[in-house]
Protein backbone atom coordinates (compact mmCIF):
# COMPACT_ATOMS: atom_id res chain seq x y z
CA UNK A 1 0.00 0.00 0.00
CA UNK A 2 1.39 3.44 -0.84
CA UNK A 3 0.71 6.78 0.72
CA UNK A 4 -0.56 8.20 -2.72
CA UNK A 5 -3.90 9.08 -1.08
CA UNK A 6 -4.15 9.84 1.95
CA UNK A 7 -8.03 10.31 3.35
CA UNK A 8 -9.79 9.27 6.51
CA UNK A 9 -10.69 5.99 4.90
CA UNK A 10 -7.01 5.10 3.61
CA UNK A 11 -6.08 5.89 7.37
CA UNK A 12 -8.57 3.50 8.78
CA UNK A 13 -7.92 0.86 6.28
CA UNK A 14 -4.21 1.08 6.88
CA UNK A 15 -4.68 0.86 10.27
CA UNK A 16 -6.86 -2.50 10.23
CA UNK A 17 -3.89 -3.86 8.07
CA UNK A 18 -0.84 -2.72 10.48
CA UNK A 19 0.41 -5.59 12.04
CA UNK A 20 1.57 -3.76 14.78
CA UNK A 21 -1.96 -1.88 15.49
CA UNK A 22 -2.29 -3.57 19.01
CA UNK A 23 0.94 -2.19 20.43
CA UNK A 24 -1.06 1.17 20.81
CA UNK A 25 -3.18 -0.23 23.41
CA UNK A 26 -0.21 -1.58 25.12
CA UNK A 27 0.95 2.18 26.61
CA UNK A 28 -1.10 4.83 28.13
CA UNK A 29 -1.95 7.69 25.71
CA UNK A 30 -2.61 10.78 27.58
CA UNK A 31 -6.06 12.45 26.92
CA UNK A 32 -6.16 15.88 25.02
CA UNK A 33 -8.40 19.18 25.54
CA UNK A 34 -11.66 17.01 24.79
CA UNK A 35 -10.67 14.20 27.36
CA UNK A 36 -9.98 11.45 24.48
CA UNK A 37 -6.90 10.47 23.54
CA UNK A 38 -3.89 12.71 22.43
CA UNK A 39 -2.61 12.29 18.91
CA UNK A 40 0.90 11.80 20.52
CA UNK A 41 3.55 12.76 17.90
CA UNK A 42 6.47 13.86 20.48
CA UNK A 43 8.12 10.52 20.83
CA UNK A 44 11.00 11.58 20.14
CA UNK A 45 10.86 14.30 23.15
CA UNK A 46 9.63 11.49 25.70
CA UNK A 47 8.11 8.21 24.67
CA UNK A 48 4.78 7.00 26.14
CA UNK A 49 4.39 5.05 29.39
CA UNK A 50 4.11 1.59 28.62
CA UNK A 51 1.41 0.19 30.67
CA UNK A 52 3.41 -3.07 31.75
CA UNK A 53 6.29 -0.31 33.61
CA UNK A 54 4.06 -0.11 36.54
CA UNK A 55 3.85 -4.00 36.97
CA UNK A 56 7.65 -4.07 36.89
CA UNK A 57 8.65 -1.37 39.41
CA UNK A 58 6.25 -2.76 41.55
CA UNK A 59 7.99 -6.22 41.42
CA UNK A 60 11.12 -4.03 42.79
CA UNK A 61 9.32 -2.14 45.46
CA UNK A 62 8.24 -6.02 46.39
CA UNK A 63 11.52 -7.35 46.51
CA UNK A 64 12.70 -4.41 48.75
CA UNK A 65 9.56 -4.31 50.86
CA UNK A 66 10.38 -7.99 51.54
CA UNK A 67 13.52 -8.81 51.43
CA UNK A 68 15.71 -5.86 51.85
CA UNK A 69 19.38 -5.91 51.64
CA UNK A 70 18.76 -9.29 50.19
CA UNK A 71 16.81 -8.38 46.76
CA UNK A 72 20.30 -8.35 45.59
CA UNK A 73 20.87 -12.16 45.43
CA UNK A 74 17.41 -13.49 45.44
CA UNK A 75 15.28 -13.98 42.28
CA UNK A 76 12.83 -12.66 40.62
CA UNK A 77 14.89 -9.15 41.25
CA UNK A 78 19.00 -10.41 41.60
CA UNK A 79 20.02 -6.71 41.66
CA UNK A 80 23.31 -7.90 42.16
CA UNK A 81 23.08 -8.65 38.03
CA UNK A 82 20.46 -6.67 37.02
CA UNK A 83 22.25 -4.75 34.58
CA UNK A 84 23.18 -8.44 33.08
CA UNK A 85 19.58 -8.79 32.14
CA UNK A 86 19.35 -5.98 29.73
CA UNK A 87 22.25 -6.94 27.86
CA UNK A 88 20.93 -9.42 25.27
CA UNK A 89 17.79 -6.84 24.58
CA UNK A 90 19.91 -3.98 24.02
CA UNK A 91 22.50 -6.04 21.68
CA UNK A 92 19.64 -6.79 19.64
CA UNK A 93 18.15 -3.34 19.61
CA UNK A 94 21.53 -1.96 18.41
CA UNK A 95 23.00 -4.69 16.19
CA UNK A 96 26.06 -5.48 18.72
CA UNK A 97 26.63 -8.49 20.55
CA UNK A 98 25.59 -8.63 24.35
CA UNK A 99 29.68 -8.17 25.32
CA UNK A 100 29.53 -4.42 23.61
CA UNK A 101 26.54 -3.10 25.59
CA UNK A 102 25.50 -1.63 28.96
CA UNK A 103 23.26 -0.01 30.38
CA UNK A 104 24.09 2.69 33.03
CA UNK A 105 24.06 6.48 34.30
CA UNK A 106 22.25 9.38 32.14
CA UNK A 107 23.29 9.88 28.30
CA UNK A 108 25.69 12.85 28.92
CA UNK A 109 27.53 11.40 31.62
CA UNK A 110 28.12 8.34 29.37
CA UNK A 111 29.18 10.55 26.53
CA UNK A 112 31.84 11.88 28.85
CA UNK A 113 33.06 8.44 30.24
CA UNK A 114 33.09 7.58 26.85
CA UNK A 115 35.27 10.53 25.25
CA UNK A 116 37.20 9.93 28.20
CA UNK A 117 38.66 6.62 27.06
CA UNK A 118 38.34 7.62 22.94
CA UNK A 119 38.99 11.34 22.80
CA UNK A 120 42.72 10.79 23.30
CA UNK A 121 44.10 14.31 21.90
CA UNK A 122 48.04 15.01 20.96
CA UNK A 123 50.40 17.54 19.85
CA UNK A 124 49.48 16.68 16.21
CA UNK A 125 45.97 15.11 16.00
CA UNK A 126 43.33 16.35 18.45
CA UNK A 127 40.33 17.41 16.19
CA UNK A 128 36.97 16.67 17.09
CA UNK A 129 34.36 16.64 14.04
CA UNK A 130 30.73 16.89 15.02
CA UNK A 131 27.43 18.91 14.13
CA UNK A 132 26.91 22.10 13.79
CA UNK A 133 24.16 22.93 16.20
CA UNK A 134 24.77 19.75 17.63
CA UNK A 135 22.02 18.97 20.87
CA UNK A 136 23.15 21.40 23.27
CA UNK A 137 24.14 18.74 25.74
CA UNK A 138 27.08 17.60 23.21
CA UNK A 139 28.07 20.67 22.66
CA UNK A 140 28.93 21.37 26.05
CA UNK A 141 30.04 17.93 26.31
CA UNK A 142 32.73 18.49 24.00
CA UNK A 143 33.71 21.68 24.82
CA UNK A 144 34.07 20.89 28.28
CA UNK A 145 36.08 17.55 27.47
CA UNK A 146 38.56 19.32 24.87
CA UNK A 147 39.10 21.84 27.78
CA UNK A 148 39.85 18.75 29.66
CA UNK A 149 42.93 18.33 27.77
CA UNK A 150 44.19 21.87 27.65
CA UNK A 151 42.78 23.02 24.13
CA UNK A 152 40.62 25.79 23.14
CA UNK A 153 37.48 24.73 21.70
CA UNK A 154 37.55 26.91 18.62
CA UNK A 155 40.91 25.67 17.70
CA UNK A 156 39.47 21.48 18.30
CA UNK A 157 36.46 21.63 17.85
CA UNK A 158 35.34 21.28 13.59
CA UNK A 159 31.47 21.59 12.75
CA UNK A 160 29.70 20.52 9.63
CA UNK A 161 27.08 22.78 8.05
CA UNK A 162 24.87 22.50 5.00
CA UNK A 163 26.03 23.45 2.04
CA UNK A 164 24.04 27.01 1.30
CA UNK A 165 20.51 26.76 0.53
CA UNK A 166 20.31 23.25 1.89
CA UNK A 167 19.22 22.11 5.64
CA UNK A 168 21.31 18.91 5.69
CA UNK A 169 24.57 17.57 5.50
CA UNK A 170 25.84 15.76 2.40
CA UNK A 171 27.30 12.15 3.30
CA UNK A 172 29.73 13.22 0.11
CA UNK A 173 30.76 16.51 2.05
CA UNK A 174 31.03 14.66 5.68
CA UNK A 175 33.36 12.47 3.85
CA UNK A 176 35.47 15.14 2.41
CA UNK A 177 35.75 16.90 5.70
CA UNK A 178 37.02 13.74 7.19
CA UNK A 179 39.79 13.57 4.35
CA UNK A 180 40.62 17.25 4.43
CA UNK A 181 41.06 17.36 8.02
CA UNK A 182 43.27 13.80 8.11
CA UNK A 183 45.68 13.56 10.48
CA UNK A 184 45.05 16.31 12.83
CA UNK A 185 41.64 14.41 12.91
CA UNK A 186 40.93 12.95 16.67
CA UNK A 187 37.49 11.43 16.91
CA UNK A 188 34.25 12.22 15.06
CA UNK A 189 30.80 12.40 16.98
CA UNK A 190 27.71 13.10 15.20
CA UNK A 191 24.34 12.32 16.25
CA UNK A 192 22.89 9.28 14.41
CA UNK A 193 19.83 11.24 13.61
CA UNK A 194 20.22 14.93 14.10
CA UNK A 195 17.32 15.77 16.32
CA UNK A 196 16.44 19.25 14.63
CA UNK A 197 16.74 18.12 11.00
CA UNK A 198 15.61 14.61 11.70
CA UNK A 199 18.12 13.38 9.36
CA UNK A 200 19.74 10.14 9.51
CA UNK A 201 23.73 10.16 8.66
CA UNK A 202 25.80 7.26 7.02
CA UNK A 203 27.01 5.60 9.90
CA UNK A 204 28.79 2.88 8.33
CA UNK A 205 30.35 5.45 5.35
CA UNK A 206 31.13 7.93 8.19
CA UNK A 207 32.86 5.15 10.34
CA UNK A 208 34.70 4.01 7.40
CA UNK A 209 35.45 7.62 6.59
CA UNK A 210 36.86 8.59 10.07
CA UNK A 211 39.06 4.92 10.94
CA UNK A 212 40.99 5.67 7.06
CA UNK A 213 42.50 8.76 8.50
CA UNK A 214 42.95 6.88 11.63
CA UNK A 215 40.16 8.80 13.72
CA UNK A 216 38.48 6.83 16.44
CA UNK A 217 34.13 7.76 15.74
CA UNK A 218 31.29 7.53 17.62
CA UNK A 219 27.94 8.86 17.68
CA UNK A 220 25.14 9.65 19.69
CA UNK A 221 21.97 8.08 19.29
CA UNK A 222 19.77 9.47 21.34
CA UNK A 223 17.47 10.02 18.29
CA UNK A 224 18.19 6.87 16.46
CA UNK A 225 17.91 4.06 19.24
CA UNK A 226 14.47 2.30 19.17
CA UNK A 227 14.00 4.50 15.86
CA UNK A 228 16.75 3.23 13.03
CA UNK A 229 17.68 -0.71 12.42
CA UNK A 230 21.48 -0.08 13.55
CA UNK A 231 24.19 -2.82 13.06
CA UNK A 232 27.06 -0.64 14.87
CA UNK A 233 29.28 -3.66 15.04
CA UNK A 234 29.42 -4.30 11.64
CA UNK A 235 29.36 -1.09 10.82
CA UNK A 236 32.16 -0.91 12.90
CA UNK A 237 31.30 1.73 15.24
CA UNK A 238 34.05 2.56 18.41
CA UNK A 239 31.45 3.74 20.70
CA UNK A 240 28.00 5.23 20.67
CA UNK A 241 25.46 5.82 23.47
CA UNK A 242 22.05 6.66 23.45
CA UNK A 243 19.21 7.49 26.17
CA UNK A 244 16.36 5.15 27.10
CA UNK A 245 13.41 7.85 27.52
CA UNK A 246 12.75 9.17 23.76
CA UNK A 247 12.07 6.51 21.12
CA UNK A 248 12.70 3.33 23.81
CA UNK A 249 9.76 4.54 26.29
CA UNK A 250 11.89 4.25 29.04
CA UNK A 251 10.79 7.70 31.52
CA UNK A 252 11.52 10.84 31.85
CA UNK A 253 15.12 11.09 32.91
CA UNK A 254 15.70 7.02 32.23
CA UNK A 255 19.09 5.24 32.02
CA UNK A 256 21.01 4.83 28.96
CA UNK A 257 23.01 2.68 27.03
CA UNK A 258 26.64 1.97 26.27
CA UNK A 259 28.40 0.57 23.28
CA UNK A 260 31.66 0.01 22.98
CA UNK A 261 33.25 -1.99 19.65
CA UNK A 262 34.69 -5.63 20.49
CA UNK A 263 38.24 -4.49 19.87
CA UNK A 264 38.32 -2.43 22.93
CA UNK A 265 36.88 -5.11 25.08
CA UNK A 266 40.03 -6.75 26.37
CA UNK A 267 42.20 -3.17 26.57
CA UNK A 268 42.40 -2.36 30.39
CA UNK A 269 45.26 0.10 29.44
CA UNK A 270 42.49 2.27 27.77
CA UNK A 271 42.34 5.47 30.11
CA UNK A 272 39.03 5.51 31.76
CA UNK A 273 36.74 6.58 34.90
CA UNK A 274 36.59 3.68 37.00
CA UNK A 275 34.44 2.54 39.85
CA UNK A 276 33.56 -0.66 41.73
CA UNK A 277 30.59 -1.79 38.96
CA UNK A 278 33.54 -2.17 36.50
CA UNK A 279 35.90 -4.24 38.22
CA UNK A 280 36.30 -7.95 37.95
CA UNK A 281 32.97 -9.41 39.52
CA UNK A 282 35.07 -11.93 41.40
CA UNK A 283 36.91 -9.30 43.38
CA UNK A 284 34.33 -6.66 43.63
CA UNK A 285 33.38 -7.35 46.88
CA UNK A 286 37.10 -8.08 48.24
CA UNK A 287 37.65 -4.23 48.39
CA UNK A 288 41.14 -4.06 47.23
CA UNK A 289 43.15 -1.92 45.60
CA UNK A 290 44.03 -1.77 41.73
CA UNK A 291 41.20 -1.42 39.09
CA UNK A 292 40.97 -4.29 36.99
CA UNK A 293 38.15 -3.26 34.35
CA UNK A 294 35.56 -6.54 33.28
CA UNK A 295 35.86 -7.12 29.58
CA UNK A 296 33.80 -5.16 27.09
CA UNK A 297 31.34 -2.39 27.57
CA UNK A 298 30.50 -3.43 31.36
CA UNK A 299 33.98 -2.52 32.40
CA UNK A 300 32.92 0.93 31.83
CA UNK A 301 30.86 1.00 34.69
CA UNK A 302 30.75 2.99 37.61
CA UNK A 303 27.78 2.28 40.13
CA UNK A 304 25.51 -0.34 41.15
CA UNK A 305 22.90 -0.75 39.17
CA UNK A 306 20.06 1.92 38.73
CA UNK A 307 16.98 -0.95 39.48
CA UNK A 308 14.15 1.43 39.16
CA UNK A 309 14.60 3.00 35.87
CA UNK A 310 15.95 -0.14 34.78
CA UNK A 311 12.78 -2.19 35.76
CA UNK A 312 10.68 0.80 33.56
CA UNK A 313 13.49 0.27 30.84
CA UNK A 314 13.12 -3.39 30.77
CA UNK A 315 9.60 -3.90 30.56
CA UNK A 316 9.80 -0.98 27.33
CA UNK A 317 12.28 -3.35 25.56
CA UNK A 318 10.68 -6.05 25.95
CA UNK A 319 7.96 -4.25 23.56
CA UNK A 320 10.52 -4.42 20.76
CA UNK A 321 10.90 -7.50 21.12
CA UNK A 322 7.63 -8.75 21.18
CA UNK A 323 6.78 -6.50 17.99
CA UNK A 324 9.61 -8.30 15.85
CA UNK A 325 12.27 -5.78 16.82
CA UNK A 326 13.53 -2.85 14.94
CA UNK A 327 13.40 -4.48 11.36
CA UNK A 328 9.25 -4.81 11.97
CA UNK A 329 9.34 -1.58 13.22
CA UNK A 330 10.73 0.20 10.82
CA UNK A 331 8.87 -1.31 8.17
CA UNK A 332 5.76 0.57 9.53
CA UNK A 333 7.65 3.45 10.68
CA UNK A 334 8.85 4.27 7.14
CA UNK A 335 5.23 3.52 5.63
CA UNK A 336 4.04 6.21 8.97
CA UNK A 337 6.45 8.83 8.34
CA UNK A 338 5.84 8.48 4.38
CA UNK A 339 2.03 8.86 5.29
CA UNK A 340 2.82 11.90 6.73
CA UNK A 341 4.76 13.23 4.29
CA UNK A 342 2.25 12.71 1.82
CA UNK A 343 -0.33 14.72 3.30
CA UNK A 344 1.62 17.67 4.24
CA UNK A 345 2.85 17.73 0.38
CA UNK A 346 -0.60 17.08 -0.86
CA UNK A 347 -1.36 20.69 1.14
CA UNK A 348 0.58 22.42 -1.97
CA UNK A 349 1.98 24.83 0.58
CA UNK A 350 4.72 26.97 -0.87
CA UNK A 351 8.15 26.58 0.45
CA UNK A 352 7.91 30.37 1.44
CA UNK A 353 5.35 29.39 4.44
CA UNK A 354 6.23 25.59 4.95
CA UNK A 355 8.86 23.73 4.55
CA UNK A 356 10.21 19.65 5.58
CA UNK A 357 13.54 20.42 6.32
CA UNK A 358 13.91 16.65 7.01
CA UNK A 359 15.24 14.59 3.95
CA UNK A 360 13.06 13.16 1.76
CA UNK A 361 14.72 9.52 1.58
CA UNK A 362 13.50 7.29 4.14
CA UNK A 363 16.93 5.89 4.32
CA UNK A 364 18.03 9.51 5.80
CA UNK A 365 15.49 9.86 7.95
CA UNK A 366 13.79 8.24 10.85
CA UNK A 367 10.21 8.70 12.35
CA UNK A 368 10.53 12.68 12.47
CA UNK A 369 9.49 15.10 10.16
CA UNK A 370 10.76 18.64 10.78
CA UNK A 371 8.77 20.90 9.50
CA UNK A 372 9.97 24.95 9.02
CA UNK A 373 7.36 27.21 9.38
CA UNK A 374 8.21 30.38 8.22
CA UNK A 375 5.29 32.84 9.06
CA UNK A 376 3.22 32.22 13.02
CA UNK A 377 4.81 28.92 13.53
CA UNK A 378 3.86 28.89 17.46
CA UNK A 379 0.53 29.76 16.21
CA UNK A 380 0.44 26.58 14.21
CA UNK A 381 1.85 24.47 17.03
CA UNK A 382 -0.57 25.81 19.35
CA UNK A 383 -3.65 25.65 17.35
CA UNK A 384 -2.29 21.69 17.07
CA UNK A 385 -2.23 21.45 20.91
CA UNK A 386 -5.94 22.56 20.77
CA UNK A 387 -6.74 20.06 18.32
CA UNK A 388 -5.17 17.26 20.87
CA UNK A 389 -2.23 16.84 19.14
CA UNK A 390 1.08 17.31 20.91
CA UNK A 391 4.07 17.37 18.53
CA UNK A 392 6.93 19.56 19.64
CA UNK A 393 8.64 23.25 19.03
CA UNK A 394 12.01 24.08 18.61
CA UNK A 395 13.19 27.51 18.22
CA UNK A 396 13.10 29.74 16.10
CA UNK A 397 10.58 28.08 14.12
CA UNK A 398 10.49 24.28 13.68
CA UNK A 399 8.00 22.51 14.75
CA UNK A 400 8.95 18.19 14.94
CA UNK A 401 5.95 16.17 14.08
CA UNK A 402 7.21 11.82 15.00
CA UNK A 403 4.77 9.18 14.30
CA UNK A 404 6.15 6.56 16.36
CA UNK A 405 5.48 2.58 15.17
CA UNK A 406 4.89 1.39 18.61
CA UNK A 407 2.06 3.19 19.32
CA UNK A 408 1.20 5.65 16.94
CA UNK A 409 -1.96 5.46 14.07
CA UNK A 410 -2.30 6.54 10.66
CA UNK A 411 -5.79 7.82 11.60
CA UNK A 412 -3.35 10.17 14.41
CA UNK A 413 -1.28 11.16 11.37
CA UNK A 414 -4.54 11.82 9.47
CA UNK A 415 -6.22 13.61 12.12
CA UNK A 416 -2.33 15.63 12.25
CA UNK A 417 -2.63 16.14 8.89
CA UNK A 418 -6.24 17.98 9.14
CA UNK A 419 -5.29 20.03 11.55
CA UNK A 420 -2.59 21.32 9.82
CA UNK A 421 -5.25 21.73 6.40
CA UNK A 422 -7.51 23.63 8.69
CA UNK A 423 -4.82 26.18 9.86
CA UNK A 424 -3.91 26.90 6.97
CA UNK A 425 -7.38 27.79 5.52
CA UNK A 426 -8.26 30.05 8.53
CA UNK A 427 -4.86 32.08 8.05
CA UNK A 428 -4.90 32.24 4.69
C1 LIG B 1 17.91 14.12 24.29
C2 LIG B 1 19.35 14.34 24.01
C3 LIG B 1 20.27 14.52 25.04
C4 LIG B 1 19.84 14.57 26.48
O1 LIG B 1 20.89 14.24 27.34
P1 LIG B 1 20.58 13.69 28.82
O2 LIG B 1 21.93 13.47 29.36
O3 LIG B 1 19.77 12.45 28.66
O4 LIG B 1 19.82 14.74 29.55
C5 LIG B 1 21.60 14.66 24.68
N1 LIG B 1 22.00 14.64 23.40
C6 LIG B 1 21.13 14.48 22.38
C7 LIG B 1 21.62 14.45 20.97
C8 LIG B 1 19.78 14.34 22.66
O5 LIG B 1 18.91 14.21 21.66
Amino acid sequence: MTASQPTPASAATLDAQDPLRHFRERFHLPPGPDGQPSVYLCGNSLGLLPKAARAAVEQEFAAWERLGVEGHFHEPSMWMHYHETLAAATARLVGARPLEVVVMNNLTTNLHLLLISFYRPTVTRYKVLMEGGAFPSDQYALESQVRLHGLAPEEAIVELVPRPGEHTLRTEDIEAKIRELGASLATIILGGVNYYTGQAFDMAAITKAGHAVGATVGFDLAHAAGNLELHLHDWDVDFACWCTYKYLNSGPGGTSGVYVHERFANRPDLPRLAGWWGHDPSERFQMKKGFRPMPGAAGWQLSNAQIFPMAIHRAALALVDEAGGMAALRRKSEQLTGYLEALLRGLNLPATMLEIITPADPAARGCQLSVLVHRNGRALFEHLAQQGIIADWREPNVIRLAPVPLYNSFQDVQRAGAAIENWVAQAE
